[in-house]
């Protein structure tokens, strides 16, 4: 899937939830049925279609807040690829590409700061592994 197809679903997904989701604030703006007006024309493709006026505040400031969302989403989805490959800027990678002289991690200073020992082992992080994951030390493995 290339990038622009990606955000084209990502976007559909986004919209289509807001479309149809009872608790979306914008769902009475897409209505399953409607009434129409014709207005003294003949052909029902020429009426007007009756449903609520948008509140053009209320819209915006979804809108802004679902962009913000999606950048976060992108944002660590993107962290999270960079941590998985071993390219985040973290010691181990920043040393193999010459920019720091020391790989040992900044937070405990007793193991090179890799993404496994970031991610699964750094005593710094002991807390937010038990609290977000339910273990305080994982053991990476390559498959
Ligand atoms: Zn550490």
């Amino acid at each position: 899937m290339n990038e622009v197809v990606s955000r084209q679903v990502v976007l559909y997904c986004v919209a289509k939830g807001l479309m149809v989701t009872d608790s979306s604030p914008v769902k009475d703006y897409y209505p399953v049925d409607f009434e129409t007006d014709l207005n003294g024309k003949l052909q029902d493709w020429e009426a007007v279609v009756l449903i609520p006026f948008i509140d053009e505040v209320a819209t915006f400031l979804l809108v802004t807040m679902i962009t913000a969302i999606v950048l976060v989403m992108v944002m660590t989805a993107l962290i999270a690829t960079l941590l998985l490959l071993g390219h985040a800027q973290l010691n181990r990678h920043l040393s193999i590409m010459g920019l720091v002289n020391d790989p040992s991690c900044n937070q405990c200073s007793v193991a090179i700061e890799s993404a496994s020992h970031f991610l699964c082992q750094c005593d710094r992080f002991i807390t937010l592994r038990q609290k977000n994951m339910g273990k305080i030390i994982f053991t990476p493995s390559r498959y």
